[in-house]
């Protein structure tokens, strides 16, 4: 099994183009979005179906993708809620307990005030497409080919468009490892 994650959504048509990606291949997908990128309305309608279906699953990453640590606690708690309330109000699903802090940066102080509002799991990873900057087409597919492992949760991003080009060749390597995408839903109970 394999977790893929994506986060963030800054270029909207990176989002739609996922979106597609998971509707034609069956990938199953967890996104960590930020409200505060207008792609997550923009796209809202095309994403319901398959968030209702649970074959994407969405995380809260923050609503303006803060570096928790640099925030008070009740700073930390105003970017979770107001997120969380987007998606609530938007998709009509609750992410708690799944919330990944930005930047991976996160300590025991932050830890608690998110467990404050139900966020009780910070999601890191292990692997990464390392598309949060522009990366070439045959980089992603080099670091797919790196991480893309059982018992593996592997961050990507709703960036640039790169990824985008090499969906073809993502999927075909889960097909030929027998790996099988999985939600965090899928493997945790809530
Ligand atoms: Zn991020």
């Amino acid at each position: 099994m394999l977790a893929w994650t994506v986060d963030d959504g800054s270029d909207s048509d990176v989002i739609r183009r996922y979106v597609d990606f998971a509707r034609t291949s069956g990938t199953r997908l967890t996104f960590f979005l930020n409200g505060s990128y207008p792609g997550w309305s923009e796209h809202a309608a095309l994403l319901q179906p398959l968030v209702t279906s649970g074959q994407i699953q969405l995380g809260n990453h923050t609503w303006s993708h803060a570096d928790l640590t640099s925030l008070s606690d009740t700073g930390i708690v105003s970017e979770l809620q107001r997120n969380h309330d987007f998606i609530v109000s938007t998709f009509g699903v609750d992410p708690r307990p799944y919330y990944r802090p930005p930047f991976g940066y996160r300590d025991a102080r932050t830890d608690a005030a998110a467990a404050s509002i139900g966020y009780t799991s910070p999601v890191m990873w292990y692997g990464s497409l390392a598309d949060s900057s522009p990366r070439s087409e045959q980089q992603i597919i080099d670091l797919a080919t790196e991480w893309f492992l059982p018992a593996h949760i592997i961050i990507g991003h709703l960036n640039f468009p790169a990824v985008t080009q090499v969906f073809g060749q993502l999927r075909q390597l889960i097909t030929d490892r027998g790996l099988i995408t999985v939600t965090l839903d899928d493997i945790f109970a809530r």
